[in-house]
């Protein structure tokens, strides 16, 4: 029989303890009380406020977990070394599937589903109810679809979560957001480098980042916009949906505007807004309207840097599809505007490899995380040809 909470005068839950007190004899809670513990609780509580520390190899993590869910433990703790888990591993997802008979945990590894952790119903269900509660969502409702962010201690990227009902149980999607890379990181040979550097290092313009879902272009928006802020001053604004990581707690200058089209927020309404707040490098995650492609390329005609990213299969696509877009507007496209304006195009995709390891990798290689391939990008680039 597994317990949360300890007993005293009133329950309270391991979730709202911080800390045992300096000499072990009670526990300090959230709310600035501390309780004192009887001695034969001591070891359990103990235990319970101290879940494993992820070391990145999944089955010992696992172990660990499993372990840690078998004895005392917190729920909200257990889901915080799941995510940490995940992220030590670089999965980019966590997904729980509740099967009717127990939890199956998997993590998503460059691409490929690896198998995690195995809970008991019961165990797994408190686990879903403690992440609803961390994502903001309602812990006691397994008959919604849910959706919220988990913020993380130390860490600028939130987890994105999302709950949904099934004919078992719940089904539980957690997504990792990559940390933040610099330009030389992004895998691409020297020549596409300096052709995206030589992109960016223009005052005004639209520079397209193009590649399928998933393919990594927020990355690339990312990185790109730290190499402009290291580069010059100036206003910078970056319009997303949804925010993946949050600029300024990683030390980069730029604000950051959270589509939310429920209230109004467009991805419209936020170019119409960043068009008359006087700033000079604008973002956007993904243009997929007409409008906002106008209006991405209004700005990027007035004077501004406009870094996008575009759902294209190619840099000959991307402008293909700009101008697509752009002939659906009451404008209609001038292809000498487009080609007046636009700095470049940087195509991307991740392509799966196997592992470097080759026979040496199994479920704990430390290249792979169990993944047997690793994700590789590979990129194209195009400028307009100096004239
Ligand atoms: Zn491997």
């Amino acid at each position: 029989m597994v317990r949360t909470r300890w007993l005293r005068s009133e329950f309270v839950p391991f979730d709202e303890m911080t800390a045992l007190t300096d000499d072990g004899t009670g526990v300090r809670t959230s709310q600035g009380s501390t309780f004192k513990l009887p001695p034969e609780h001591r070891p359990q509580v103990a235990r319970a406020l101290a879940p494993p520390i992820p070391t990145g190899r999944p089955t010992d993590d696992a172990e660990a977990l499993s372990a840690y869910v078998s004895g005392w433990w917190s729920p909200t703790r257990a889901a915080d070394a799941l995510l940490s888990s995940a992220a030590r591993a670089g999965a980019s997802d966590v997904h729980l599937e509740d099967s009717g008979g127990h939890i199956d945990a998997r993590f998503r590894i460059a691409g490929a589903m690896v198998p995690f952790l195995c809970l008991q119903l019961a165990d797994g269900r408190r686990l879903t109810a403690a992440l609803k509660h961390r994502a903001g969502c309602l812990p006691y409702r397994s008959d919604l679809v849910q959706e919220g962010r988990i913020p993380r201690d130390g860490v600028a990227a939130d987890v994105r979560a999302s709950f949904m009902p099934t004919a078992l149980g719940e089904r539980v999607a957690l997504r990792l957001f990559g940390r933040l890379m610099q330009l030389p990181e992004l895998g691409l040979d020297d020549a596409q480098h300096a052709e995206l550097t030589g992109m960016l290092a223009h005052d005004s313009g639209l520079v397209l980042v193009a590649g399928p879902s998933g393919g990594g272009k927020t990355t690339t928006v990312y990185a790109a916009l730290a190499h402009i802020c290291a580069l010059r001053g100036g206003a910078h604004l970056s319009i997303e949906d949804p925010v993946e990581q949050r600029l300024r707690l990683a030390g980069i200058p730029v604000d950051q505007v959270e589509l939310d089209p429920v209230r109004g927020l467009t991805a419209e309404a936020a170019l119409r807004g960043a068009l008359r707040q006087d700033v000079d490098v604008v973002a956007l995650s993904e243009v997929r309207l007409p409008s906002e492609a106008q209006l991405a390329l209004q700005a990027a005609h007035t004077g501004r840097l406009v870094v996008a990213g575009l759902h294209a299969g190619s840099v000959t696509e991307a402008r293909r599809r700009l101008l697509d877009l752009l002939s659906r507007t009451e404008t209609g496209a001038d292809e000498a505007i487009v080609d007046d304006t636009l700095r470049g195009v940087l195509h991307q995709r991740l392509v799966a490899m196997p592992c470097p390891e080759g026979p040496g990798c199994g479920p704990d290689c430390t290249t792979c995380f169990g993944a047997r391939q690793r994700l590789r990008p590979r990129a194209t680039t195009w400028t307009p040809r100096s004239p």
